[in-house]
């Protein structure tokens, strides 16, 4: 175990020493995992002896490297600090810590492994059959992750579970993963046990973990207020990252927009209540709407891409039906957005793919429904990560590195 940085370093300035190191590493990780050596330096603003000792120390303790080369390695001069003076490349080094992060859906497990950077390095998907039991899903996650984090050959940060379902922040507690057909589940507690290794375990509902994922390192970036809306198979999930934090209520189970009411005398929804947005803006109501029969959870979401590919070619039962559902999802965002103030709105995952062809519906439904939009218009935007979900729940683990800089950096133990 690698001591705190800000007890190891002793610096021209002690502690701030140690503080622009983990910014350092920070900004390297909000860049995607690679930045120039000037960029950087200009971003860190604590003059360039400073951030070369930051640097230094991030080399030395194996969590960056310096590609001296970059322009000829490039070959494009997109290194170059200035005219005829390249800037040196600052790179996430491979012997920098992983995170390990797991996405249960409804039809597949995920497991994959995660640098800085937000660069996944590897995916293991496993289909999930249907109505899965507990115990046999945790035991598979179990397996998938000590082979993963053995296989990875890098120091493993800890762990990062993404669950389709609201999680109680205190103990990682899935109160109700409702599209698995299951009850409240200690997932933090069911993954320790499948693990021999003492990694941290960090739990988070998918669409909140998607969102986070979504503003650090997709579409979201740079908003202040990023209100997220995704459906997948069936449901919609919703999410807000204010001020870069992900808002979660009392006890961490804020923002289940799917269940906010769209229709009082609507149908009866599987949390009890009636009428709620996801029952008539989900993937089920865009197959309704064009009269397409009920289809099993695990094949909705291939048939629902069917039918939008069908309303890009103009096919006019499937343009009425995004026609419809984005009338439903504009009218539900609008509520939203007097809510929250957003300034900014990210659709994620089958909305993602039905924006662009229900855009200008949702749009004239916002603006016909809320005087805060009507003040200021919020921009929507298609998400623009392909695994969000997986991306976020490692984010749980990488800030832990980032915020302490206690990793472990011993490779036998890996
Ligand atoms: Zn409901």
């Amino acid at each position: 175990m690698t001591p705190p940085l800000s007890s190891s370093i002793i610096g021209p300035n002690g502690n701030d020493s140690a503080n622009n190191a983990s910014r350092l590493l920070t900004l390297l990780h909000q860049a995607g995992g690679e930045a120039t050596r000037a960029e950087l330096t200009a971003r860190l603003g604590c003059g360039r002896s400073a951030a070369g000792y930051a640097l230094t120390d991030l080399v030395n303790r194996g969590l960056v490297r310096i590609d001296e080369h970059p322009a000829a390695r490039r070959g494009d001069g997109a290194g170059a600090g200035g005219p005829g003076r390249p800037s040196h490349h600052v790179l996430v080094a491979p012997t920098s810590p992983v995170a390990l992060a797991v996405h249960l859906r409804v039809d597949t497990l995920d497991v994959a492994v995660v640098e800085l950077g937000g660069r996944v390095l590897r995916v293991e998907r496993e289909p999930v059959e249907e109505r899965p039991e507990v115990a046999s899903i945790f035991l598979r996650i179990g397996r998938l992750l000590r082979k993963i984090g053995r296989e990875a050959g890098r120091p493993v940060a800890g762990v990062g579970v993404s669950m389709p379902s609201p999680v109680r922040t205190e103990d990682g507690y899935a109160l109700e993963p409702r599209h698995l057909e299951w009850a409240g589940v200690p997932t933090r507690d069911l993954v320790r046990q499948g693990l021999d290794e003492p990694w941290p375990v960090h739990v988070g509902n998918d669409a909140n973990l998607a969102a986070l994922a979504e503003h650090r390192h997709g579409a979201g970036r740079g908003a202040h207020q990023l209100l997220y809306l995704t459906t997948e198979h069936i449901g919609i999930g919703g999410a807000l990252i204010s001020g870069g934090n992900v808002f979660g209520g009392a006890r961490g189970y804020a923002m289940e927009v799917g269940h906010t009411t769209a229709d009082p005398d609507g149908p009866r929804c599987s949390c009890g209540s009636r009428g709620c947005l996801e029952l008539v803006a989900d993937t089920r109501a865009l197959m309704r709407a064009a009269f397409l029969p009920d289809a099993p959870v695990t094949g909705i979401e291939y048939r629902a891409r069917v039918l939008l590919e069908a309303a890009e070619r103009a096919d006019p039962a499937a343009l009425a039906a995004v026609d419809h559902v984005a009338t439903l999802l504009g009218s539900g965002i609008a509520g939203l957005i007097n809510l929250l103030d957003p300034d900014r709105i990210v659709l994620g995952g089958l909305l993602a793919k039905l924006y662009p062809l229900g855009a200008d519906r949702i749009a004239a439904e916002i603006t016909e429904r809320s005087f805060l939009e009507r003040a200021v218009p919020v921009p929507v935007a298609p998400a623009t990560l392909d695994c969000a979900a997986l991306l976020g729940g490692a984010e749980l683990v990488l800030d832990q590195v980032l915020q302490t800089l206690q990793v472990t950096i011993d490779h036998s133990a890996g």
